[in-house]
């Protein structure tokens, strides 16, 4: 009808004007406040730059800043007796000491509080032996080293490169196969980028440089001592011998400089090929030192504390004109591990601007149709506690009224092109508000963000559009999307996968995460991180103020469909067990189907739904807005009762990873080996049931309620 486009005409005026204020000066000047000093979680400065964004926020105009804390597990260093590494002769002197601190980046000689590298939430201990090299430490490592080369770790110490997964499942391995301590090192094969200079004449890591981050396999939990409830003042903790996802081992982190002096003396088999790393040294697998050397040992001299402490969540809020009580989320983490350059603050500084931009429209008049709630989350880097916590305080609202989450991390990991991870249902918002948008690149002018990115990186095969790839973790979606079932994406500026091989980028969680590093070397215009800023506004600003919501059903059906067939495809590998266990897929098949066709049936729905009546539109709506729900199974995945997504959850072998159909491909895996190949089938069939229903229950809540 005529007023129904006059309205979508008003949502695109607006929007175009909210995407046109955010500039890349203000973005510039954002992220030079934000990273002029170190702020770890639960220190002084951290609360210091809550306070800042809390008064900020309320200048920019916001309706509401509030400081929100929890007193979560924490982890710290002790100041008077350092961490490091080393390695003992036979009278047990120390004849080789790693470096307790990295060399400080110019202009930052008289900063304060620069906390050396260590692994949080470390086992405290002096363990002594033998090395074992285990690559990446990968499961897939680990099963490699055991099954084919016959070595154990058992009482040994192992040494692993950084990179490919995350670290935690490293530590978890290095356990399982009987480690009693774990060392991690950045490998330049790994964390340099050929032909570009360490810092601060280029981005590469320095030779000194060493990868801070938390170890822990908290499965979603949050704060290891308050599962499942908000850590106040009053909540019961478990001690520190339950807490949950805790190694047992000590752990600690080294750059490469220090790690040649491990591995330069180590005896043992030759590695196998994609084991070897870039450094000048053999890479052999040990245990322990060549014939010479055999009475040297490493000793691994770990002291860090475990602490409960304050951290601070700033919720900011918009609300909404007409459907207050429907939520759009934008958070994104504040804690850093130094500076924070480019974790997180490159994010934050986007969400500061996009602040910014709300309140001019909201002084123009404008509001939203839902409220917005805008997060600065803490102790995200201590495995996501911040978001966690305030997702299990406030799990009742969010659960009835949590339209989409929209995570802003490090808005920048790279030069080349976008990165978008999301739940299938954002996709075609997110192709919608990309052509809306203009490519940062130099000499692209015309180019819409969205042809830009596509030129640069296309889904294979299955179409033709630029690739958008599911959400694993590791960030703070999590509890979001994975516990709470919130349709969830994210948004950031990304290398050339193909050609730059390195993990993640090479200063990542270093001392060298500058404002400069960014000015100088990633962004120099930040016209990325402007188009960074303006996806993440644009999805909040489309999410929380179109009349329908943007979310597709459809594209959910498709992506069941593809998820199924792969892990048919994966079953398939046994044909023999599948016949002789009467294995089939046919039920999950026919659910897909089912929800094909009620999704096809809800969007044609959709088409000649009477706009002028709000009541039919907030019933479909809200079925929009429950279909993520509906993948929710409350008693979780095997194991991981936080992890209650039936359709995603993060892999078992590396958080970073998402798995689709989690339940029936954790079911699946190393079932060769099983030793009990009836339960395990059996178990197979279970997790395809529980999948099947899911997705036809799923399909059911997009039919017609009556
Ligand atoms: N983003 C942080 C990291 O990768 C924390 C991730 C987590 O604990 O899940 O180290
Ligand atoms: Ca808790
Ligand atoms: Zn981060
Ligand atoms: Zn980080």
């Amino acid at each position: 009808s005529h007023a129904n486009s006059e309205k979508h005409k008003d949502v695109n005026k607006y929007l175009k004007e909210f995407l046109d204020e955010m500039q890349t000066d203000r973005i510039r000047e954002h992220l030079r406040k934000l990273t002029q000093l170190p702020h770890l979680a639960g220190t002084e400065q951290n609360l210091k730059y809550a306070e800042q964004i809390q008064k900020e926020w309320l200048e920019f105009g916001l309706d509401s800043v509030e400081m929100v804390p929890y007193d979560i597990l924490l982890s710290y260093p002790n100041k008077s007796q350092p961490n490091y590494i080393s390695v003992v002769d036979h009278h047990g002197s120390e004849v080789f000491n790693t470096s307790l601190a990295e060399p400080i980046p110019p202009g930052y000689e008289d900063v304060s509080n620069i906390v050396p590298p260590y692994s949080a939430f470390s086992a405290k201990g002096q363990p002594e032996g033998d090395l074992v090299y285990v690559n990446y430490g990968r499961t897939e490592d680990f099963f490699q080293l055991e099954r084919e080369m016959g070595i154990n770790v058992t009482g040994r110490i192992v040494i692993v490169r950084y990179g490919k997964i995350f670290r935690g499942n490293k530590v978890k391995n290095a356990i399982l196969a009987g480690a009693k301590g774990i060392i991690m090192f950045s490998d330049p094969a790994d964390y340099w980028a050929a032909g570009v200079q360490p810092y601060p004449d280029g981005w590469n890591l320095p030779g000194r440089g060493a990868q801070r981050g938390n170890v822990l396999n908290l499965n979603g939990a949050g704060d290891p001592l308050t599962p499942g409830y908000p850590a106040k003042e009053y909540t019961y903790r478990l001690s520190l011998e339950e807490g949950v996802g805790l190694p047992s081992i000590p752990v600690h982190p080294i750059g490469f400089h220090d790690a040649v002096h491990l591995l330069k003396n180590m005896g043992g088999p030759i590695p196998p090929n994609n084991w070897k790393g870039a450094l000048n040294v053999s890479y052999r697998i040990g245990p322990g030192f060549i014939e010479d050397l055999k009475s040297h040992k490493v000793r691994m001299n770990i002291h860090t504390n475990n602490q409960v402490t304050r951290v601070y969540n700033v919720i900011g809020k918009i609300r909404g004109a007409l459907e207050p009580d429907r939520y759009v989320i934008l958070g994104g983490h504040r804690d850093a591990w130094v500076f924070g350059g480019i974790d997180p603050m490159s994010g934050a500084a986007v969400v500061h601007e996009t602040v910014r931009s709300a309140g001019r429209l909201l002084g123009k008049g404008w509001r939203p149709r839902r409220t917005i709630i805008f997060a600065s989350w803490d102790a995200e880097e201590f495995g996501l506690l911040g978001s966690t916590e305030w997702a299990e305080d406030n799990a009742r609202l969010l659960q009835e009224r949590a339209v989409a989450y929209i995570n802003a991390d490090s808005a920048i990991e790279g030069m080349y092109t976008l990165r978008v991870d999301c739940t299938p249902s954002l996709h075609t918002l997110v192709y919608d508000l990309t052509k809306q948008i203009v490519s940062p690149e130099e000499g692209e002018e015309g180019v819409s963000l969205y042809e830009s990115w596509h030129k640069r990186d296309k889904w294979t095969n299955d179409r033709d559009a630029p690739r958008i790839s599911k959400l694993g973790s590791g960030s703070d979606f999590e509890a979001y999307f994975i516990r709470l079932g919130i349709a969830a994406g994210r948004a950031r500026y990304t290398k050339n996968k193909k050609t730059e091989r390195y993990s993640s980028y090479p200063v990542y969680h270093t001392v060298y995460e500058t404002f400069e590093i960014v000015e100088k070397f990633y962004d120099p215009s930040f016209r990325r991180l402007r188009a960074v800023a303006q996806v993440r506004g644009g999805l909040i600003y489309l999410l929380a103020d179109s009349e329908l919501l943007p979310l597709d059903a459809n594209e959910y059906a498709h992506s069941l469909r593809s998820y199924a067939q792969i892990i048919a495809g994966v079953a398939q590998r046994n044909p023999d067990q599948m016949e002789l266990y009467k294995v089939s897929f046919d039920s999950l098949f026919s659910a897909v189907q089912n929800f094909t066709i009620a999704a096809k049936g809800f969007h044609e729905r959709l088409q000649t739904l009477n706009r002028e009546d709000p009541l039919q539109v907030r019933i479909m709506n809200d079925q929009l807005m429950y279909l993520e729900r509906a993948f929710i199974d409350p008693l979780g995945l095997p194991g991981r009762p936080f992890y209650r997504h039936v359709i995603f959850a993060p892999s078992r072998h590396n958080k970073y990873a998402g798995e689709s159909f989690p339940g029936i491909y954790d079911a699946l895996f190393d079932i060769e080996n099983s030793a009990d190949p009836e339960t395990s089938w059996k178990e197979v069939k279970r997790q395809i049931s529980i999948a099947a229903f899911t997705v036809h229950a799923a399909a059911v809540t997009l039919t017609p309620p009556a």
